[in-house]
């Protein structure tokens, strides 16, 4: 049965009618490049996916609200006459409540609401399930509510819902494109200004494959919140010599050679990962622009390993997955995409490669971890929309 008819057949069985519903859907995405940039103020160039989130919500009279995961089968029930609070028992309901909490204090006028959901995006792989939960919300909530904001100021609430409700330190990036995201197009996003430019996604024969390592490791938010505490470091030091660095966006190399010994060897590799990642994003949409797919390729392996040395965020499984693909004829580039210490690869491979890379990188790939990684091909898909 289509997602669709799941979804309404899920919440008449839950809430009784499907009268009055409002129906969402909001994308998970694959970042192409520019990773651990955005809560530096740089440069992402994320594309929606195909694999999504799908929510339907509706008005009650009173105060309670009601809401139901499919997935897991379990519903949550509270009421807004009192503060929301994190629950520390059902944990995927917290993105929701961040998010009523977010749009509360931004001066959304919420009432009572029955909200049912479910989706496609695997769970903890560096696709952004939280987010497009978090914007399909948003969105439902916003069109029931009427409440007056803009699309990236909703997308800043969500990221907010996940910073300070969930304490995942996230930036922008994931949030942004689940809600902005355009159909054939990656969006190369100024995570400073939030100024986005769509740029299409036309590989020819090339195109996007993401593959599931099958493994999160347990640090992954510890080392993210880390991360961004290293990076904030960085700038303390770097501004001390150089005052109009705010954020490691406005750094470049020559000012971090020039501060290297104010700066503890980690710091200074955080800072270089970060630094040449921005302009790996700017060199890469160039690149595309130009049909240049072989400087493409080259960039997201730069980037892979700048991640895996510099930023240390990869993990000896999604190594060996970025270098068994590169192995193979026809890819032109592999790289970890998403926070790290586990989750997806993303590659740029030729149409008719693809069936050598299940051939061969997969089977080596169990033999050596004992797992089977999941491959999933898709077009760039649009961000959040009412159905
Ligand atoms: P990612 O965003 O990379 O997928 P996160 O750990 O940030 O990984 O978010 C995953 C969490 O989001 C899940 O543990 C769950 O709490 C929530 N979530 C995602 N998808 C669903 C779903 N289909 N149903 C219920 N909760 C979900
Ligand atoms: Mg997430």
């Amino acid at each position: 049965m289509e997602a669709l008819a799941v979804l309404k057949q899920a919440f008449v069985k839950t809430f009784g009618h499907a009268d009055g519903l409002t129906v969402v859907r909001a994308p998970g995405r694959v970042n192409l490049i520019g990773e651990h940039t955005d809560y530096n103020g740089g440069f992402v160039f994320p594309m929606a996916i195909e694999f999504d989130m799908m929510l339907a919500a509706r008005k009650r009279t009173d105060q309670v609200v009601k809401i139901h995961s499919i997935d897991y089968g379990s519903t949550v029930e509270f009421t807004l006459d009192c503060p929301l609070t994190y629950d520390t028992k059902e944990l995927w309901s917290n993105y929701l409540r961040g998010v009523l909490w977010a749009m509360q204090g931004a001066g959304a006028h919420l009432g009572g609401m029955e909200i049912a959901f479910l989706g496609t995006i695997p769970q903890g792989s560096g696709l952004s399930s939280s987010a497009a939960l978090e914007v399909a919300t948003a969105v439902a909530v916003r069109h029931l509510t009427d409440f007056n904001i803009s699309q990236p100021d909703l997308a800043l609430l969500c990221q907010k819902a996940e910073n300070e409700f969930v304490g995942m330190k996230c930036g922008i990036m994931d949030q942004f494109i689940s809600m902005l995201g355009e159909e054939g197009h990656a969006l190369l996003v100024d995570c400073r200004t939030l100024d986005y430019e769509p740029i299409p996604i036309d590989l020819g024969g090339y195109q996007i494959l993401i593959c599931h390592s099958g493994v999160k490791h347990s640090l992954v938010d510890s080392a993210y919140n880390q991360r961004r505490q290293e990076c904030e470091t960085g700038v303390r030091i770097l501004a001390a010599h150089f005052p109009a660095v705010q954020a490691l966006r406005d750094a470049n190399l020559e000012m971090l050679a020039a501060c290297a010994a104010a700066l503890p060897p980690v710091i200074y590799k955080r800072c270089h990962h970060v630094i040449t990642e921005n302009e790996r994003v700017l060199k890469s949409t160039k690149a595309l622009k130009a049909g240049d797919l072989i400087s493409f390729g080259q960039f997201l392996n730069q980037s892979h390993d700048s991640l895996r040395d510099d930023y240390e965020v990869s993990c000896s499984e999604v190594d060996l997955l970025v270098d068994l693909a590169r192995k193979v004829n026809g890819v032109l580039g592999a790289r970890i995409t998403g926070g790290g210490f586990g989750g997806c690869t993303v590659n740029l491979i030729k149409g008719e490669a693809v069936e050598e890379f299940l051939a061969q990188v997969i089977p080596a790939y169990q033999k050596e971890t004992g797992i089977k990684a999941q491959v999933y091909t898709s077009k760039a898909a649009s961000g959040a929309e009412i159905l």
